[in-house]
């Protein structure tokens, strides 16, 4: 069987891609494949997915082991902890960050105003606390942009198919047309517009709507912990001076002189002594350098036009391109002007480095082949801060 979808593109120029699927189809080893994944590109991903010859194993033994209504009750714990929403990270995130706070109040707080931290702080400190939930709550709470059958023409009209990641398409699940960039999230039980991922954090996904908002609480979150390393960092630097370890004298084993006490040293002889304020110091940075990086991806992928879900197709179309299995087909002839082919052939007819059709060329870098929604660091920005109302 020879399968050949032509999808009409908004590409500019007469260029289509041909999609050789040969290997891949070695590699899994299994045929029975029905769902799509929204991209003829990336199918052979979830044919990966279907083959779970593990699982089954564990469920068959399981069933005999454990029963089948304990199974089963194990089974609907497992469907709400990791496949519903549910509101299990947003109550660790909230009691963490509650919990270091009363801590911090009961214990660091009344070293403010102290030697290194004026009584300015005594202001800043419950203003960031007060930022930082705010700006959680807003992140919980916005809108993703829910896919509707009243909204969903205009954001076909925004998002434009570009063919190789996202073809036209209904949702199975919605019964409505699927527009590019979206996505279904069975937690969210919805298609939501320019997903960009699930984040169990905020217990929402994440897309059109309210990508600002989760980027602003990033942004709150990453510069509360920071600002939280300063704090401890001062309190213990003012202990350092009140304890008079600034100026104090240890003898040198080596040499039997005295010396002056290093800052390092005072420093740890101050966490010896008082240990809660340097913990919770120490769990802001290294929070905030996991959010740190994590921001820093998510700028990565504005600035290149992507979102998270789509970087992942993107990675697909890479590894496919790799493989020799993206073809250019140039066809100043065909009526429709541009775009897309994508073919898929029994392993029998694999032609790997013959092209699919005649004039085809492969595609050998990632380079040529162009993104349709990257617009630009500065328009990728705007869209995603100040995105169209819908
Ligand atoms: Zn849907
Ligand atoms: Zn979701």
């Amino acid at each position: 069987m020879v399968r050949i979808t032509y999808i009409p593109s908004l590409l500019p120029g007469n260029v289509m891609y041909h999609c050789l699927y040969p290997s891949f189809r070695r590699r899994t080893k299994t045929e029975t494949w029905t769902g799509r994944s929204g991209s003829p590109l990336l199918d052979y991903h979830f044919t990966e997915i279907r083959h779970v010859g593990l699982c089954s194993i564990f469920c068959k033994n399981g069933k005999r082991i454990l029963g089948e209504r304990v199974l089963a009750k194990l089974n609907s714990c497992y469907v709400y902890t990791c496949e519903s929403r549910n509101p299990f990270l947003q109550i660790f995130f909230f009691t963490l960050l509650t919990g270091s706070l009363c801590i911090f109040f009961n214990t660091g707080w009344k070293e403010v105003p102290g030697p290194y931290l004026s009584s300015f702080h005594l202001f800043t400190i419950p203003l960031e606390v007060l930022f930082t939930y705010a700006c959680y709550y807003i992140a919980c709470a916005a809108d993703p942009g829910i896919i509707t059958k009243d909204n969903v023409k205009k954001y076909m009209e925004l998002y434009p198919y570009d063919g190789l990641i996202f073809e036209a398409k209904d949702c199975t699940t919605c019964k409505i047309p699927k527009p590019a960039r979206s996505k279904h999230c069975s937690m969210c039980k919805g298609c939501v517009a320019r997903s960009d991922h699930h984040c169990a954090w905020v217990n929402i996904c994440i897309g059109h709507n309210n990508h600002r908002y989760f980027l602003l609480f990033l942004f709150a979150l990453w510069q509360f912990l920071l600002y939280g390393v300063y704090v401890c960092f001062q309190i213990y630097h003012g202990k350092v001076q009140s304890w008079g370890l600034s100026e104090a004298m240890i003898r040198d084993a080596a040499t039997g002189q005295d010396v002056p006490l290093k800052f390092r040293k005072a420093m740890l002889y101050v966490l010896q002594e008082d240990r809660i304020v340097g913990a919770l110091g120490i769990l802001c940075a290294v929070v905030s350098v996991i959010v740190f990086c994590f921001t820093l991806y998510q700028l990565y992928l504005l600035a290149r036009g992507m979102t998270t879900n789509e970087a992942f197709k993107w990675e697909m179309v890479q590894d496919a391109i790799y493989r020799g299995e993206i073809w250019k087909w140039v066809n100043s002839k065909s009526s429709s002007g541009s775009g897309y082919f994508y073919r898929e052939f029994e392993p029998e007819e694999t032609t790997r480095g013959i092209p699919p059709l005649k004039g085809a060329r492969m595609v050998k870098d990632f380079a040529e082949v162009p993104n349709l929604y990257d617009k630009g660091i500065i328009k990728n920005l705007v869209q995603i801060l100040f995105p169209t109302e819908v």
